[in-house]
């Protein structure tokens, strides 16, 4: 599996690019999945865009923390994104900018390919509109998906959104991109501090329920403001463990929308008082060891 992250801003159009990418990989056979990661983002914010690559069905749901490939379509984020955390050693940045590689500090040794695509997207698009014209140079840079798979996968993601005729201009832009691309390598020697995270991650909770409730004058508000209102009764079905089975993965937990499934040393533990027995928990389980019985 590949998987690729791209970093761009609110309204740079990261998303596009994502699914863009994975409608080229997906015209070439293959499987791909793309989706975003905003937190209170408004325009011009930073934000994440994910596609995975495979050539089998994709499972996999959680953002990319681990990328092949990471594309930068705001240089500018540079100076505030750690934007190689958790890139393979042996996987590759693209920048849009009209800098050498060598030129690029981006924190690692690392592969490193550019292209001015705001210069070429202003030339082809008449605007800054980089999201399409940066996958022309993905592709040259990694050969993840043929330059003609990436042109088809514009043609259909900003075709039917935006009309085939810009579909076009876009599709042209990509590959003015890709003959423009240089592949190089960059040395990093600046330190880069990781940006507050905007949530904790899975380590970072603590142990028990994923909603934790704020208490005010006014008695328990948010998420989690349900402990005062015991909705255990509602369920006609109730999720049975198989602790043998489990592998604690955690699935569960995160998905359980009334947080009531508790993360033990050893083992997961359902709270029946709260569990509205909508059956989610055994869904998502991969291990099989919930089952909904009555
Ligand atoms: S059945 Fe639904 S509410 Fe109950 S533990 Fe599973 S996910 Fe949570
Ligand atoms: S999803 Fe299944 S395997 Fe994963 S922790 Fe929950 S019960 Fe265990």
């Amino acid at each position: 599996m590949y998987e690729v992250r791209f970093h761009g801003r609110g309204g740079q159009g990261a998303v596009m690019a994502a699914q863009a990418l994975a409608s080229a990989a997906f015209q070439e056979g293959g499987y791909a999945t793309a989706f975003p990661f905003f937190g209170a983002e408004r325009r011009g914010a930073p934000v994440l865009a994910f596609t995975r690559i495979d050539d089998k069905r994709i499972y996999r749901k959680t953002q990319v923390y681990e990328p092949d490939f990471v594309v930068v379509l705001d240089e500018t984020l540079l100076d505030t994104i750690n934007v190689v955390e958790g890139l393979k050693k042996d996987g590759m940045v693209v920048v849009n900018t009209a800098k050498r590689p060598e030129d690029v500090d981006v924190g690692m040794d690392i592969k490193l390919a550019t292209v001015d695509v705001t210069s070429v997207a202003l030339e082809i698009l008449k605007q800054p509109a980089t999201n399409s014209a940066i996958l022309g140079a993905l592709a040259k840079a990694t050969g993840l998906v043929k330059i003609e798979s990436v042109e088809k996968g514009i043609m259909q993601v900003f075709g039917d959104r935006l009309g085939p005729v810009i579909g076009e201009r876009n599709a042209k832009a990509a590959r003015v991109a890709y003959d423009r691309t240089v592949v190089g390598q960059t040395k990093g020697h600046r330190k880069l501090q990781a940006a507050k995270k905007w949530l904790p991650d899975v380590k970072e909770l603590p142990m028990g329920v994923t909603a934790i409730p704020l208490k005010t004058e006014a008695g328990l508000v948010g998420p989690g403001s349900f402990v005062e209102n015991k909705t255990g009764s509602w369920k006609v079905f109730r999720p049975e463990y198989s602790k043998d089975k489990c592998t604690m993965c955690n699935f569960c937990w995160f998905y359980c929308p009334e947080g009531c499934i508790y993360r033990r040393e050893d083992r997961m533990d359902f709270d029946m008082d709260y569990c509205k027995g909508c059956g989610i928990c055994a869904n998502e389980c991969p291990a099989d060891a919930i089952k909904m019985v009555r």
